[in-house]
């Protein structure tokens, strides 16, 4: 029977998605494994890499909770949410709650690199 593959979410506030292709470049024989979701914008920049990308809404309209919504349902497995710390953000409560969220459901989350690299390590021995 074929493996079913998992779902990460990627997303990128604007001041952090050019580390997040960059990112997905450096691993993206391990995001090929995976269904990925990303809110739009991060999702738009993500296919120019040759991912298939699910795109839902961008952040501020409702992306970040869409995607809260499938952590909650057990459809995503992981997130990495590559924050910007020194940018205002009119949805902070949609991501307060997606983060939030996560936690509720000991889903996997990354806000930077560094931590993001540590899941990619984690999910690969996995695979
Ligand atoms: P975007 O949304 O990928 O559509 O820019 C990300 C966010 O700001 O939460």
């Amino acid at each position: 029977m074929p493996k079913i593959k998992k779902t990460i979410a990627l997303i990128a506030h604007d001041g952090k998605k050019a580390e997040m292709v960059a990112f997905v470049k450096d691993n993206i024989e391990f995001f090929k494994s995976f269904n990925i979701v990303a809110t739009s914008t991060t999702g738009k920049l993500l296919e120019k890499t040759g991912l298939k990308v699910k795109r839902m809404l961008s952040g501020p309209i409702g992306g970040d909770a869409q995607i809260a919504s499938l952590v909650a349902t057990k459809k995503c497995q992981a997130v990495i949410f590559m924050r910007d710390p020194l940018g205002m953000h009119p949805h902070d409560p949609d991501i307060s709650s997606l983060l939030r969220i996560c936690d509720v459901h000991d889903v996997p989350l990354a806000t930077n690199p560094s931590s993001a690299k540590l899941i990619v390590i984690g999910l690969h021995k996995n695979l």
